[in-house]
């Protein structure tokens, strides 16, 4: 892993294309991720993104924006005006191209700093989405968040199973997932499991069962429409496609994800969305079979 210092002159990017309608804003306090070289990094669709990865493998780089939160001081009253003005609210996704509380961040605390810069310059909404339990050591700072702006806590479990055949570990378990799920719910913070992509799972009665005790809502995605590209074409060009097969091949199709909303509903009534409309947190079609 090759970690290095940058200093950026903008922190605040103005949402386009299919996360138009999820925020106004996106927010990346890293660029490159340490667990690309772990389950969720196969099938990320951040790696075929050439102008962050610059030719560098996914997971070998982690480029520290430094002054993540100077930035966003400086910035955020006047992306506040032009959120207001043109997309209906100051809503931040934190992050879509990078995680943000990997292991680094225990250390080098530049999501917290932004998240202590939001105190002073608040959003109207923030979604944090993460794959890493280390979310909770910013809970007190989540909590703070909530008083003063809408505040929804995204966490991507994919799956029942912690390995897929032939593929790299989780950077997190999925009991550790839950578990970091969990402690948000009952700090009192609005909690989505994002379950995307969709991965073959187990036992759904369970599973769901479980999501519906951690977290308020669930969102499923599928790879086929879920991972910017027609039919899915950039994951069937990694190895997810053919590990989802061995483990069940149901799963490489569309209608797994129907299938799995379907039980989902069960366990979260009007608490089920599928793709973009989950990500925006629009529940009212729930669920989009
Ligand atoms: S944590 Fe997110 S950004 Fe990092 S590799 Fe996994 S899916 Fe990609």
């Amino acid at each position: 892993m090759q970690t290095s210092s940058v200093t950026v002159r903008s922190i605040l990017t103005r949402s386009a294309g299919f996360l138009k309608t999820v925020c106004s804003h996106s927010l990346q306090p890293y660029r490159g991720c340490p667990f690309g070289l772990s389950l969720c990094g196969v099938g990320c669709y951040v790696r075929h993104n050439a102008w962050i990865t610059r030719q560098r493998p996914w997971g070998s780089f982690l480029e520290v924006k430094q002054n993540a939160a100077e930035v966003y001081r400086a910035t955020a009253a006047r992306e506040r005006r032009w959120a207001r003005a043109n997309r209906g609210g100051f809503s931040i996704f934190l992050a879509s191209s990078t995680e943000p509380f990997p292991p680094q961040e225990s250390r080098l605390g530049i999501t917290r700093s932004v998240l202590e810069a939001m105190l002073d310059e608040p959003p109207d909404a923030l979604i944090v989405q993460t794959h890493s339990p280390r979310v909770v050591e910013a809970l007190p700072l989540l909590k703070c968040l909530a008083a003063v702006c809408a505040v929804r806590c995204h966490i991507s479990i994919e799956s029942d199973l912690d390995r897929l055949p032939g593929l790299p570990r989780p950077a997190a378990t999925v009991a550790d997932r839950f578990s970091a799920a969990q402690a948000l719910k009952q700090a009192g913070l609005e909690v989505v499991i994002t379950v995307a992509p969709l991965l073959p799972i187990n036992d759904p009665e369970r599973f769901f069962a479980r999501v519906a005790q951690a977290a308020h809502a669930v969102v499923l995605d599928h790879f086929i429409g879920g991972d910017g590209s027609e039919q899915g074409t950039r994951t069937r060009k990694t190895a997810l496609p053919a590990a989802m097969a061995a483990t069940e091949p149901a799963s490489v199709e569309l209608e797994y994800r129907h299938a799995m909303a379907r039980v989902a509903e069960r366990y979260l009534p009007g608490r089920v969305a599928t793709h973009i409309d989950g990500f925006a947190g629009r529940f009212e079609n729930s669920p989009s079979c």
